[in-house]
């Protein structure tokens, strides 16, 4: 047996760190990877910690401390999940320690306290009308968490100690065991439903590939059914005693679903995991998940790193969402990435799911045979008809040269009939591309096939990849027009346009600026759900997830927007937003429309949006991704190094760009490797940090990955230099 044992703890203003402590000969035959100890630690005293390794040696010369106590003996991981989070830190280019920070929940390393407040309904007398409504939920769905209730009732804390105060409420400190489905109060379960005959046919498809490992992608269109296979395979999953993780993209989805799959398999086996829910339902839902005690996991990103044993088929539901990448703080991991690494590790399928694949995931189901689709919706509804407006021909009479006279009169007609009206503002912070009025033309960089972005300060046109610079042509290179232009216009000014033309109506704006009221997001959304709105404006946080059959009319401002950003993936993004907004018309009794307004109608991702083609989209993307070598042709690493002064962020990453370089020479892997930069960030500063980016392309090749990864291991930097590595990047702006 070790010596030493290695110890996570989290330390209040150094956050999770591991420290060697010695092992008492007592504990020798005790201590296994994953248990709960007591440690001591400076002036704090004893501290809880985790068994994450054991050591003959020390990493250094100093005085060693004994391990205090083993709190519990049955350990809360084990040695293959470290494994995997060792994995990981290895390919996001991080340390385990940073992995471990963001897979194990800091509740578990601090005090594990089981005792919480609970909240009960005493009485109605004393209470005022308001109350009296929070009292009868309470009544209702029996005692139960202070804070779970909190939530459940929408109310606060202090109306909570009022009523408390006029004795209404009890609120008692209590051992309880933590469900938080069991608001839900499920009592009888629904069967499944009888697959229809183009579902029946994917499910054995893919019931014949379930067999070990793989990655299968099921591709069908919007409310096709996917669900419906899904839970078939689950059902059989788990009548063959094995365990399935299911996720969502994010936690509303991750709720929504997890109610299906309660009302179809029962509150007992399912259970919800995601960054939102309480310290202590999650403390409570990770030792279930340890006793092998939970059947089907829902959740979000983070789900992936929840202890689910015995694991029998993953499912990621919207697969293409960006959502599954987390892009700050590191780990920069990809829940997709993590997924197929722990399908391999369970060796289990890996399901993947969209109405639009990432064209990455596409490519590769293709390629191995592992494709499904489905073709059309469930009891073949209708997908409401595109009309593209050519803004060159009607942004003449457009109102201030946005809202276009077709565009305005079928807003009219909708709300005429008393039906309601998504405008999608297509805008990321930053669209200042420059188009041709005349032929649509965008100004690209030749050397990457991505706009270049207009810099007023310098008045030049700038590639933020390669660092091309040029002068902002006299004439479109296209038509020879001269009406070039850089375009940009914000959300709120259009919001206005709206209520100049649109006086009499409800008229709200839905964008990150509202981010910023807690809640107010899902407010505005209920009360568009409840009629109380007639046009709801914004970016595209209002396309996803919107089910209102009474909208029957989407219109999308400007549809160039969203494919003139610089960056490779912006077709793509453009083209899923577009076809997910799309499917947001006409989905009850009466039939919906959509209207993509375009300075550029024949650009081929609009098109095919335009037809709801995927396809199509995917023959023409996928050629020029081979043609640039970007993603599925090659994985990408950007590195951002940031500095207050401009200069010193500059000169690092020059010189860190120039030593990868001297290196890949060396190594004679130029073939494999190619760096880009270092350039500035298309948002050159943020916070008073100045930003330049280094890409790196790695076509493909797990020793090209495994040198970047040493590479950057070795990098130390000034103080005031901070370096951001992002493997598999979600986007380069
Ligand atoms: P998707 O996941 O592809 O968007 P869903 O599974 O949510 O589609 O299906 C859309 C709607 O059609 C849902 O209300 C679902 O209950 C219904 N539906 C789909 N397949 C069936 C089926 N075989 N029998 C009954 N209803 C179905
Ligand atoms: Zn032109
Ligand atoms: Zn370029």
């Amino acid at each position: 047996m070790s010596k030493y044992a290695s110890a996570l703890v989290n330390i209040k203003g150094l956050g999770v760190k591991t420290f060697s402590y010695l092992i008492p000969d007592d504990m020798k035959d005790k201590i296994k990877i994953g248990q709960a100890l007591l440690v001591p630690f400076g002036r704090q005293g004893l501290i809880n910690a985790f068994c994450v390794g054991f050591s003959d040696y020390l990493p250094g010369d100093f005085k060693i401390k004994k391990i205090n106590k083993i709190l519990d003996e049955t350990p809360l991981f084990s040695i293959e999940y470290l494994k995997l989070l060792e994995w990981i830190a290895n390919y996001y280019c991080c340390d385990l320690v940073t992995v471990l920070n963001a897979a194990i929940p800091l509740k578990l390393i601090e005090k594990a306290s089981k005792t919480e407040q609970i909240i009960e309904f005493v009485k109605y007398d004393g209470a005022t009308k308001r109350q009296i409504e929070i009292l009868q939920l309470l009544e209702k769905s029996g005692k139960m968490p202070l804070i779970l209730f909190e939530k459940y009732a929408k109310t606060t804390r202090a109306t909570i100690k009022k009523l408390e105060q006029s004795g209404c409420v009890k609120l008692v400190q209590e051992e309880l065991y933590r469900n938080p489905l069991d608001i839900l109060r499920i009592t009888e379960r629904e069967p499944l439903f009888e697959l229809s005959g183009d579902q029946k046919k994917v499910y054995e498809g893919i019931k014949e590939k379930i067999n070990g490992h793989g990655e299968i992608l099921l591709h069908g269109v919007t409310a096709s059914g996917k669900t419906e296979v899904y839970f078939k395979l689950i059902d059989d999953t788990i009548k063959a005693g094995k365990n399935v993780l299911f996720l969502a993209p994010e936690i509303a989805l991750a709720s929504q679903l997890t109610k299906r799959l309660a009302k179809k398999f029962g509150t007992k086996d399912v259970a919800i995991w995601h960054s939102s829910i309480s310290d202590g339902e999650r403390y409570d839902v990770w030792q279930k998940l340890y006793k092998d005690e939970i059947k089907i996991l829902a959740g979000a990103r983070s789900a992936v790193f929840a202890p689910l044993k015995n694991i029998g088929l993953i499912i990621i539901d919207e697969e293409h969402e960006g959502a599954y990448k987390q892009t700050t703080p590191a780990p920069r991991y990809d829940a997709r990435v993590v997924a197929k690494k722990l399908a391999e590790f369970h060796n289990c399928p890996l399901l993947l799911g969209s109405a639009t694949p990432d064209i990455s995931s596409y490519y590769k189901a293709i390629n191995s045979n592992n494709l499904f689709e489905l073709k059309h919706r469930y009891n073949n509804a209708k997908i409401p008809p595109v009309i593209v407006i050519n803004m060159q021909e009607y942004g003449k009479g457009a109102y201030k040269n946005v809202i276009s006279i077709p565009l305005q009169s079928e807003i009219k007609e909708t709300l005429s009939k008393g039906q309601q009206v998504i405008l999608l503002i297509n805008r990321r912070g930053f669209s200042t591309f420059t188009q041709c009025q005349a032929c649509g033309h965008v100004i690209e960089c030749p050397n990457c096939a991505i706009p270049m972005i207009w810099h007023a300060k310098d008045q030049m046109l700038k590639c933020h990849y390669c660092n091309q610079v040029e002068y902002f042509p006299d004439f479109c290179p296209e038509c020879g027009s001269d009406a070039l232009k850089t375009s940009g216009t914000g959300t709120q000014k259009i919001e206005q346009y709206i209520k100049d033309l649109f006086p009499d109506n409800n008229i709200e704006r839905i964008d990150s600026d509202i981010l910023v009221k807690k809640g107010e997001h899902i407010r505005l959304l209920e009360r568009f759900q409840r009629k109380e709105i007639d046009i709801l404006v914004g970016t595209q946080m209002i396309a996803k997830g919107l089910d209102n059959p009474n909208v029957t009319l989407v219109g999308v401002i400007s549809a160039d927007a969203s494919f003139n950003l610089p960056d490779f993936r912006a077709s793509e993004r453009g083209f899923q937003l577009l076809t997910q907004v799309a499917g947001r018309a006409g989905r009850g009794e009466f039939s919906g429309k959509v209207l993509f307004q375009t300075y550029n109608p024949d650009f081929y991702a609009l098109e095919s949006a335009k037809s709801q083609n995927y396809n199509e989209f995917y023959t023409t993307e996928i050629t020029a991704r081979e043609e640039f070598d970007y993603p599925p042709f090659s994985q990408i690493v950007r590195l951002i190094l940031s500095c207050p002064n401009n200069f010193r962020a500059e000169k690092s990453a020059q010189e860190i760009a120039l030593r990868l370089c001297t290196m890949i020479e060396k190594f004679g892997i130029s073939e494999r490797l190619e760096v880009l930069g270092p350039t500035p960030c298309v948002i050159e500063r943020i916070n008073g940090q100045y930003r330049f980016q280094i890409i790196i392309k790695n076509k493909l090749d797990k020793k090209g990955h495994d040198f970047i990864s040493s590479f950057l291991n070795k990098i130390t930097l000034p103080k005031d230099i901070k370096m951001i590595i992002d493997v598999d990047p979600l986007d380069i702006l």
